[in-house]
């Protein structure tokens, strides 16, 4: 199907684009067009206007200092995927920037992938692993939400009438990349498609020479096993303040195993979720756990 006819608008500025949506009836950011097209061409959506962001170049860019990372929302998957800067800084971003094939990676962006706040996303859990942010803006000024109030409901976020996603930010502070680990781990049947579960752990140790080296934070989110990407609470508790041992390591399987509620809404097979997302869990925390060690490959 082809979709239903519709204006079509391209500001160059952040002032224009919010203009456009507040003053527009029936308007709809345009971002890499990744996920809105489909929508378009099933007709799921049928917006009167279109406001495509992809000549704002305001909101293309990567701005990495020692204090923080910032990713502007026009920033695509591969330019996240392939950068040096942030594979130094935040190698989780990176990792979790690996979506689908090229085509995708090519065009989708990270204000995108936020905005639509799909629980199988890949950003929405790694942003809630590093307890990230995501910058609004409207006419009417800024504001910034931490990850774990964003995403509200399926598919919903707090993001309000006439706001668009500027950029999203990570406090580097948690994240002394010497002696912290990240991984983000996924369960696919297809490389090119949707993963059943996805895992996003990041975990700093005191001493990384140590023997056993002492857990001092430890996070974990998951994606695509419950209507948000839920963060595992459990897991600083069990974690931090020992070293990652075995009966440590089965209680963030258990923690994870119970923080998946899937509905019949998120993609494919709730009744395995829980056990995958148990599994899965624990392997990305011990990954990470061993990237944050001296002996990490
Ligand atoms: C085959 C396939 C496989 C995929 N697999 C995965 C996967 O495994 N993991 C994953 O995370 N994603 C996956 N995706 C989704 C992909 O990451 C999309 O690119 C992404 O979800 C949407 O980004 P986009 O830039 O294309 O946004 P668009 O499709 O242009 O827009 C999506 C929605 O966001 C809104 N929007 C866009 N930008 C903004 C903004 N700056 N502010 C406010 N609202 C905005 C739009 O109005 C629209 O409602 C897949 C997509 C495809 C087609």
């Amino acid at each position: 199907m082809k979709p239903a006819p519709f204006n079509y608008h391209r500001p160059s500025t952040i002032e224009e684009a919010l203009t456009l949506l507040s003053e527009t009836q029936g308007a709809e950011l345009m971002a890499g067009n990744q996920s809105l097209g489909l929508d378009m061409a099933s007709r799921n959506k049928r917006p009167d206007h279109i406001v495509d962001l992809d000549a704002v170049d305001e909101l293309s860019f990567l701005d990495v200092t020692n204090e923080r990372v910032e990713v502007g929302a026009m920033v695509t998957h591969r330019t996240i995927e392939r950068s040096e800067e942030l594979d130094q800084a935040l190698p989780m971003l990176p990792e979790s920037a690996k979506i689908a094939g090229l085509s995708v990676r090519n065009r989708g962006t990270m204000g995108g992938s936020v905005a639509e706040a799909d629980p199988a996303g890949n950003y929405p859990a790694a942003l809630r692993a590093l307890e990230g942010s995501i910058n609004l803006r409207s006419l009417q000024g800024a504001r910034s939400v931490p990850a774990r109030e964003f995403f509200t409901s399926y598919m919903s976020t707090d993001m309000r009438e006439n706001e668009l996603v500027e950029s999203v930010t990570v406090d580097r502070s948690q994240f002394p990349m010497d002696r912290t680990g990240m991984s983000f781990i996924e369960l696919k049947r297809s490389a090119l498609g949707w993963a059943d579960v996805s895992a996003a752990a990041a975990v700093r140790v005191a001493k990384p020479d140590e023997s056993e080296p002492t857990i001092e934070h430890a996070r974990l989110a998951l994606a695509n096993v419950a209507d948000v990407p839920p963060a595992v609470d459990a897991v600083p508790r069990e974690l931090e303040g020992e070293p990652l041992t075995e009966s440590a390591a089965e209680a963030v399987e258990r923690a994870a195993t119970a923080a998946a509620d899937p509905s019949e809404k998120v993609h494919t097979d709730g009744e395995f979720k829980p056990d995958i997302a148990g599994t899965y869990g624990r392997r990305a925390i011990e990954r990470a756990y061993d990237r944050a060690t001296a002996d990490s490959t």
